[in-house]
């Protein structure tokens, strides 16, 4: 049996980061990973989506060159092979870069397996136990399909095979209106594709407050991308000509939809079901999902869980953060806990939305006394001389306390400038501060003094 001072399982956003700082402080580590290094962000999540974002942001201004008076000479042709070819490049580098970092990390041993745990602490690779006095888990997860009746029967594309696709589907179907969703829907719709989006909810991005799922929804619809929503009963199966159909219940009414290539955007699970938890005495929730209390223990001495396997988190920078609090705590001998996290995230559909703190709604259930401020982007200079006044900024702050609560930047530009406001709360400092600031003229920033200028009592629901 080897013997290792810690065992890190899974190389997502934490694993690799943690592996390093552990073999630093000269503990003797191994981490190992079934697949690719870097796990979804690098792979098939967030850094190749937001390249193919990026082709596809090409695309729509090219479309719309003429109203900045631009003449691009013909009609526009996206090269799909060459989309797929950038994004491959940028995904590679990432990986190459983080595999030879791993590499050169002296105490640091790299196994490529799947790994099961066969009881406390000892984990099997490829028919070798490995033993370990503390155990790192940070496994990921993989995509949902959904539960229609005859999905067995037609290709389901999930975020990993879509990375795959170097030919403009005709026309896409995507299953579910929520982030990664509605990410894919609108770059295939600037590459080209009839776009079709279904939701089982009444409204798409349903965490986010209804009039942000309006305005996203219009925004998307102005491109032409198609929407059903409150849709029951959904029966799959293969099109007469080829191609997926889908007869399905939208709010009452009857509808069918028939798509060259469907794509499964309804949600995450856990990869916890092949990893022998029970023998190490780890439990999980119903979903599959490893319990943790703030300092990411487990149920199970010296085994901790990171990232989105323990249900805390469901990004990249929540999994980073998941391997400083444990990194602190286990090495710096500090008392660091989750629960310091401001939540944030932004959707990167175009103009993007960025989130912090609080919701409108949770606002509201919290009750205490807030004031609301909201500007349409029209009235923002810098967006009417960029020609993308589409969307609103909207911020929450306590009127007693006068700290801000949460925002929603639905606008260009929105998931960077959010992070003034972010970090604002994370001073834990009046909004008076920001909005006695002076900022760069003309910038979208500049108006979030304007607009905390104009905080007045939220009022009762509309
Ligand atoms: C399409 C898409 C877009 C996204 N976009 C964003 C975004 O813009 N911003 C953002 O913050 N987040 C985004 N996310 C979420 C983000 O990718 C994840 O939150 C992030 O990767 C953190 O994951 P993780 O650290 O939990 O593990 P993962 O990145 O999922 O990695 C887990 C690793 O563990 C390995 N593994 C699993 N089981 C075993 C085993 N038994 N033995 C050995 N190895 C194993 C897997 O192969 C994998 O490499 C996106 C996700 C998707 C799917």
């Amino acid at each position: 049996m080897l013997s290792y001072h810690a065992i890190v399982i899974g190389s997502g956003q934490a694993g690799p980061f943690l592996a390093v700082r552990l073999a630093r402080a000269g503990l003797r580590t191994a981490l190992i990973e079934r697949e690719h290094f870097g796990g979804t962000c690098v792979n098939d999540g967030c850094i190749p989506t937001k390249t193919l974002v990026a082709s596809a942001r090409v695309a729509h201004l090219m479309r719309r060159a003429a109203d900045y008076g631009v003449d691009i000479g013909g009609p526009l042709r996206v090269d799909m092979k060459a989309v797929k070819a950038r994004k491959d490049r940028i995904v590679a580098q990432s990986v190459e870069k983080l595999t030879q970092w791993l590499s050169d990390t002296p105490n640091l041993t790299l196994i490529r397996s799947h790994a099961r745990f066969t009881g406390p602490r000892t984990i099997e690779v490829d028919g070798a136990t490995l033993r370990a006095d503390k155990v790192f888990i940070n496994v990921g997860g993989r995509a949902l399909l959904p539960a229609w009746h005859g999905i067995e029967t037609v290709p389901v594309l999930t975020n990993t095979s879509m990375m795959q696709l170097d030919a403009l589907p005709e026309h896409l179907i995507v299953a579910g209106g929520s982030y990664i969703g509605l990410e894919f829907a609108q770059m295939y719709r600037r590459f080209g594709s009839r776009v079709t989006v279904i939701e089982s909810a009444d409204r798409l991005i349903g965490r986010e407050d209804r009039e942000v799922s309006r305005e996203v929804q219009a925004i998307l619809e102005r491109e032409g991308i198609q929407f059903h929503l409150s849709v029951h009963c959904a029966k799959v199966g293969p099109g007469e000509g080829g191609g997926i159909r889908i007869a399905l219940n939208a709010g009452g009414s009857a509808r069918e939809v028939v798509g060259s290539h469907l794509l499964a955007a309804v949600g995450r699970r856990p990869n916890t079901d092949d990893l022998g938890l029970a023998r190490a005495g780890v439990m999980t929730d119903a979903r599959g999902y490893i319990q943790v209390d703030d300092a990411l223990r487990t149920t199970a001495p010296c085994v901790w869980a990171l990232g989105d396997v323990n249900g805390r988190g469901a990004f990249t920078h929540t999994s980073y953060h998941d391997h400083q609090v444990v990194a602190a705590n286990l090495l710096d001998g500090a008392r660091r806990s989750i629960a310091e996290r401001i939540p944030a995230y932004a959707l990167f559909t175009d103009p993007p939305l960025g989130r912090v703190g609080m919701s409108e709604a949770e606002v509201r259930t919290s009750g205490r006394p807030a004031l609301v401020a909201t500007m349409p982007m029209t009235r923002v200079g810098r967006a009417r001389e960029r020609g993308e006044t589409q969307g609103f900024m909207k911020v929450f702050v306590d009127a007693r306390t006068e700290r801000i609560l949460g925002a929603a930047l639905l606008c260009i530009e929105g998931d960077e400038i959010v992070h003034s406001l972010l970090d604002m709360m994370a001073a834990d400092v009046s909004y008076k501060v920001v909005a006695r600031a002076v900022h760069i003229h003309p910038t979208v920033s500049e108006l979030i003094p304007t607009l905390l200028g104009e905080l007045a009592p939220l009022g009762a629901e509309a």
